[in-house]
Protein backbone atom coordinates (compact mmCIF):
# COMPACT_ATOMS: atom_id res chain seq x y z
CA UNK A 1 0.00 0.00 0.00
CA UNK A 2 3.08 2.25 1.14
CA UNK A 3 6.66 1.91 -0.10
CA UNK A 4 9.74 4.29 0.39
CA UNK A 5 12.21 3.36 -1.94
CA UNK A 6 15.53 4.72 -1.06
CA UNK A 7 13.87 8.45 0.14
CA UNK A 8 16.00 10.82 1.85
CA UNK A 9 15.50 13.83 2.84
CA UNK A 10 18.08 16.91 3.59
CA UNK A 11 17.27 19.98 5.26
CA UNK A 12 19.62 23.14 4.60
CA UNK A 13 20.11 25.22 7.66
CA UNK A 14 20.34 29.12 7.99
CA UNK A 15 24.05 28.88 8.78
CA UNK A 16 23.97 26.93 5.12
CA UNK A 17 24.93 23.80 6.86
CA UNK A 18 23.33 20.61 5.55
CA UNK A 19 21.37 18.22 8.06
CA UNK A 20 20.38 14.58 6.85
CA UNK A 21 16.90 13.96 8.06
CA UNK A 22 16.39 11.02 6.12
CA UNK A 23 19.44 8.90 4.53
CA UNK A 24 18.18 6.83 2.05
CA UNK A 25 15.72 4.11 3.36
CA UNK A 26 13.03 1.42 2.06
CA UNK A 27 10.12 1.05 3.93
CA UNK A 28 7.08 -0.86 2.62
CA UNK A 29 3.90 -0.77 5.03
CA UNK A 30 0.78 -3.69 3.88
CA UNK A 31 -3.02 -2.18 3.17
CA UNK A 32 -4.77 -3.06 6.32
CA UNK A 33 -1.94 -2.12 8.84
CA UNK A 34 -1.27 -0.43 11.48
CA UNK A 35 2.50 0.87 11.50
CA UNK A 36 3.89 2.63 13.91
CA UNK A 37 7.34 5.04 13.44
CA UNK A 38 8.87 5.08 17.38
CA UNK A 39 11.79 6.35 18.08
CA UNK A 40 13.75 9.73 20.00
CA UNK A 41 12.76 13.37 19.76
CA UNK A 42 14.78 14.49 16.27
CA UNK A 43 15.08 10.67 14.71
CA UNK A 44 13.25 12.29 11.58
CA UNK A 45 9.70 10.19 12.34
CA UNK A 46 7.72 13.20 11.88
CA UNK A 47 9.72 13.55 8.51
CA UNK A 48 9.20 10.62 7.34
CA UNK A 49 5.71 10.53 7.81
CA UNK A 50 5.71 13.54 6.10
CA UNK A 51 7.35 12.24 3.08
CA UNK A 52 4.36 9.92 2.27
CA UNK A 53 2.39 12.44 1.40
CA UNK A 54 5.07 14.78 0.20
CA UNK A 55 4.24 17.20 2.48
CA UNK A 56 8.27 17.20 2.70
CA UNK A 57 9.55 16.65 -0.91
CA UNK A 58 12.43 14.07 -0.86
CA UNK A 59 16.15 14.66 -2.27
CA UNK A 60 15.94 11.45 -4.09
CA UNK A 61 13.84 8.42 -3.83
CA UNK A 62 10.13 7.39 -4.67
CA UNK A 63 7.20 6.95 -3.00
CA UNK A 64 4.37 5.10 -3.84
CA UNK A 65 1.03 4.97 -2.62
CA UNK A 66 -2.11 2.92 -3.56
CA UNK A 67 -0.23 2.04 -6.88
CA UNK A 68 0.56 5.88 -7.46
CA UNK A 69 3.99 7.16 -7.84
CA UNK A 70 3.35 10.18 -5.88
CA UNK A 71 6.62 11.52 -6.76
CA UNK A 72 6.64 10.94 -10.18
CA UNK A 73 3.33 13.20 -10.32
CA UNK A 74 2.34 16.77 -11.75
CA UNK A 75 0.97 18.83 -9.16
CA UNK A 76 -2.56 18.44 -10.07
CA UNK A 77 -2.26 14.71 -9.86
CA UNK A 78 -0.93 15.00 -6.34
CA UNK A 79 -2.98 16.87 -5.45
CA UNK A 80 -6.10 14.21 -6.21
CA UNK A 81 -3.68 11.43 -5.29
CA UNK A 82 -3.65 13.52 -1.90
CA UNK A 83 -7.52 12.98 -1.17
CA UNK A 84 -6.19 9.12 -0.78
CA UNK A 85 -4.22 10.25 2.64
CA UNK A 86 -5.58 11.51 5.44
CA UNK A 87 -3.51 13.15 8.29
CA UNK A 88 -3.79 13.81 11.98
CA UNK A 89 -1.74 16.31 14.26
CA UNK A 90 -1.09 16.62 17.94
CA UNK A 91 -2.72 20.03 18.23
CA UNK A 92 -5.85 18.67 16.16
CA UNK A 93 -5.10 21.50 13.85
CA UNK A 94 -8.54 22.40 13.98
CA UNK A 95 -9.78 26.17 12.52
CA UNK A 96 -11.45 27.69 15.40
CA UNK A 97 -13.59 30.30 13.53
CA UNK A 98 -15.23 27.14 11.75
CA UNK A 99 -18.15 24.69 13.63
CA UNK A 100 -17.18 21.04 14.14
CA UNK A 101 -19.23 20.06 10.79
CA UNK A 102 -17.36 23.18 9.22
CA UNK A 103 -14.31 21.73 10.04
CA UNK A 104 -15.10 18.37 8.91
CA UNK A 105 -16.49 19.81 5.95
CA UNK A 106 -13.33 21.39 5.20
CA UNK A 107 -11.13 18.91 2.52
CA UNK A 108 -14.46 18.15 0.64
CA UNK A 109 -15.08 21.92 0.24
CA UNK A 110 -11.37 21.88 -1.34
CA UNK A 111 -12.01 18.89 -3.28
CA UNK A 112 -15.07 19.98 -4.65
CA UNK A 113 -17.64 17.66 -3.08
CA UNK A 114 -21.50 19.35 -3.67
CA UNK A 115 -22.85 20.73 -0.69
CA UNK A 116 -25.67 17.56 -0.30
CA UNK A 117 -23.16 15.06 -0.45
CA UNK A 118 -20.84 16.97 1.83
CA UNK A 119 -23.14 17.22 4.72
CA UNK A 120 -24.34 13.46 4.52
CA UNK A 121 -20.92 12.63 4.38
CA UNK A 122 -19.68 14.86 7.55
CA UNK A 123 -22.94 13.31 9.33
CA UNK A 124 -21.53 9.77 8.33
CA UNK A 125 -18.04 10.83 9.61
CA UNK A 126 -18.85 12.56 12.97
CA UNK A 127 -21.13 9.59 13.71
CA UNK A 128 -18.36 6.90 13.35
CA UNK A 129 -15.78 9.23 15.90
CA UNK A 130 -19.08 9.29 18.44
CA UNK A 131 -19.47 13.47 17.82
CA UNK A 132 -22.71 13.47 16.05
CA UNK A 133 -24.27 15.27 18.78
CA UNK A 134 -21.41 18.12 18.76
CA UNK A 135 -21.76 19.58 14.80
CA UNK A 136 -22.66 22.52 15.78
CA UNK A 137 -19.90 23.08 18.65
CA UNK A 138 -17.05 25.16 18.11
CA UNK A 139 -13.68 23.46 18.90
CA UNK A 140 -13.41 25.67 22.20
CA UNK A 141 -16.20 24.20 23.29
CA UNK A 142 -14.83 20.76 23.10
CA UNK A 143 -12.25 18.19 25.18
CA UNK A 144 -8.84 17.52 23.97
CA UNK A 145 -10.19 14.14 23.06
CA UNK A 146 -13.06 15.38 21.48
CA UNK A 147 -11.07 17.88 19.23
CA UNK A 148 -8.85 14.71 18.06
CA UNK A 149 -12.09 12.85 17.38
CA UNK A 150 -13.05 16.00 14.88
CA UNK A 151 -9.51 15.47 13.65
CA UNK A 152 -10.01 11.98 12.71
CA UNK A 153 -13.30 12.86 10.84
CA UNK A 154 -11.71 15.54 8.87
CA UNK A 155 -9.24 13.31 7.87
CA UNK A 156 -11.82 10.34 6.70
CA UNK A 157 -13.79 12.74 5.15
CA UNK A 158 -12.77 12.06 1.77
CA UNK A 159 -12.88 8.51 2.05
CA UNK A 160 -8.74 8.14 2.25
CA UNK A 161 -7.11 4.37 2.21
CA UNK A 162 -4.39 5.81 4.29
CA UNK A 163 -4.31 7.87 7.54
CA UNK A 164 -1.08 9.51 9.07
CA UNK A 165 -1.00 10.13 11.98
CA UNK A 166 1.54 12.69 13.85
CA UNK A 167 2.13 11.93 17.58
CA UNK A 168 -1.94 12.12 17.75
CA UNK A 169 -2.18 11.55 21.03
CA UNK A 170 0.58 13.00 23.21
CA UNK A 171 -1.08 15.89 24.07
CA UNK A 172 -3.69 13.91 25.83
CA UNK A 173 -4.15 12.09 29.46
CA UNK A 174 -3.60 8.52 29.51
CA UNK A 175 -7.14 7.84 29.52
CA UNK A 176 -8.10 9.97 26.54
CA UNK A 177 -4.92 8.40 24.62
CA UNK A 178 -6.15 5.16 25.17
CA UNK A 179 -10.10 6.47 23.74
CA UNK A 180 -8.17 7.80 20.69
CA UNK A 181 -6.44 4.76 19.81
CA UNK A 182 -9.19 2.57 20.65
CA UNK A 183 -10.98 4.70 18.09
CA UNK A 184 -7.85 4.63 15.05
CA UNK A 185 -8.21 0.40 15.42
CA UNK A 186 -11.92 0.59 15.49
CA UNK A 187 -11.63 2.89 12.40
CA UNK A 188 -8.75 0.22 11.00
CA UNK A 189 -10.99 -2.73 11.36
CA UNK A 190 -13.85 -1.23 10.24
CA UNK A 191 -13.10 0.58 6.77
CA UNK A 192 -9.16 -1.25 6.62
CA UNK A 193 -7.84 2.27 6.50
CA UNK A 194 -3.96 1.51 7.15
CA UNK A 195 -2.66 3.90 8.80
CA UNK A 196 0.93 4.86 9.53
CA UNK A 197 1.60 6.42 13.64
CA UNK A 198 4.19 8.80 14.70
CA UNK A 199 5.16 8.19 18.64
CA UNK A 200 7.81 8.09 21.10
CA UNK A 201 5.99 5.94 22.98
CA UNK A 202 6.14 2.24 23.58
CA UNK A 203 2.83 1.58 24.96
CA UNK A 204 0.95 3.38 22.07
CA UNK A 205 3.11 0.88 19.55
CA UNK A 206 2.09 -2.25 22.08
CA UNK A 207 -1.93 -0.89 22.39
CA UNK A 208 -2.69 -0.54 18.86
CA UNK A 209 0.30 -1.17 16.01
CA UNK A 210 0.97 -4.35 14.12
CA UNK A 211 4.42 -3.49 12.91
CA UNK A 212 6.65 -0.76 13.81
CA UNK A 213 9.54 0.29 12.79
CA UNK A 214 12.32 2.04 14.95
CA UNK A 215 13.65 5.05 13.76
CA UNK A 216 16.94 6.96 15.38
CA UNK A 217 19.17 9.88 13.90
CA UNK A 218 17.44 9.40 10.25
CA UNK A 219 17.74 5.90 9.47
CA UNK A 220 15.60 2.87 10.24
CA UNK A 221 17.10 0.85 12.57
CA UNK A 222 14.85 -1.73 12.75
CA UNK A 223 11.57 -3.28 11.95
CA UNK A 224 9.74 -5.03 14.30
CA UNK A 225 6.03 -6.88 14.74
CA UNK A 226 3.45 -6.51 17.16
CA UNK A 227 1.93 -9.62 18.65
CA UNK A 228 -0.92 -9.76 20.85
CA UNK A 229 0.46 -6.43 22.35
CA UNK A 230 3.85 -7.69 23.18
CA UNK A 231 6.53 -6.14 20.72
CA UNK A 232 8.81 -9.52 19.18
CA UNK A 233 11.81 -6.79 19.00
P1 LIG B 1 10.95 13.57 15.11
O1 LIG B 1 9.59 13.55 14.49
O2 LIG B 1 11.56 12.20 15.21
O3 LIG B 1 11.00 14.30 16.41
P2 LIG B 1 11.59 15.35 12.91
O4 LIG B 1 11.35 14.54 11.69
O5 LIG B 1 10.56 16.34 13.32
O6 LIG B 1 11.93 14.36 14.13
O7 LIG B 1 12.96 16.12 12.75
C1 LIG B 1 14.18 15.44 12.42
C2 LIG B 1 15.28 16.46 12.33
O8 LIG B 1 15.09 17.29 11.19
C3 LIG B 1 15.33 17.39 13.55
O9 LIG B 1 16.68 17.61 13.88
C4 LIG B 1 14.70 18.65 13.04
O10 LIG B 1 15.22 19.78 13.69
C5 LIG B 1 15.05 18.64 11.56
N1 LIG B 1 14.03 19.34 10.75
C6 LIG B 1 12.75 18.95 10.61
N2 LIG B 1 12.08 19.80 9.80
C7 LIG B 1 12.99 20.76 9.43
C8 LIG B 1 12.95 21.92 8.60
N3 LIG B 1 11.81 22.28 7.96
N4 LIG B 1 14.06 22.66 8.46
C9 LIG B 1 15.22 22.30 9.08
N5 LIG B 1 15.33 21.22 9.88
C10 LIG B 1 14.25 20.45 10.04
P1 LIG C 1 -2.58 25.35 7.05
O1 LIG C 1 -1.95 24.45 6.04
O2 LIG C 1 -1.90 26.71 7.17
O3 LIG C 1 -2.81 24.71 8.39
P2 LIG C 1 -5.02 25.13 5.46
O4 LIG C 1 -6.03 26.17 5.15
O5 LIG C 1 -4.27 24.48 4.35
O6 LIG C 1 -4.04 25.79 6.52
O7 LIG C 1 -5.70 23.97 6.29
C1 LIG C 1 -6.48 24.28 7.38
C2 LIG C 1 -6.64 23.02 8.18
O8 LIG C 1 -7.29 22.00 7.42
C3 LIG C 1 -5.29 22.49 8.58
O9 LIG C 1 -5.33 22.14 9.92
C4 LIG C 1 -5.07 21.30 7.70
O10 LIG C 1 -4.38 20.31 8.42
C5 LIG C 1 -6.49 20.84 7.37
N1 LIG C 1 -6.55 20.27 6.03
C6 LIG C 1 -6.22 20.84 4.87
N2 LIG C 1 -6.43 20.01 3.84
C7 LIG C 1 -6.87 18.85 4.37
C8 LIG C 1 -7.26 17.58 3.82
N3 LIG C 1 -7.23 17.31 2.52
N4 LIG C 1 -7.69 16.61 4.68
C9 LIG C 1 -7.73 16.86 5.99
N5 LIG C 1 -7.38 18.04 6.55
C10 LIG C 1 -6.96 19.02 5.76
Amino acid sequence: MIALKQVSKRFVRPDGGVFTALSPSDLDIQAGEIFGLIGPSGAGKSTLLRLINLLERPDGGQVVVDGQTLTALPAAGLRRARQNIGMIFQQFNLMANRTVADNVAFPLEIAGWPAAERAARVAECLALVGLADRAGDYPAQLSGGQKQRVGIARALAPRPHVLLADEPTSALDPATTRGILDCLADINQRLGVTVVIVTHEMAVVRAICHRAAVVTQGTIAEIFPVIDGVAQA
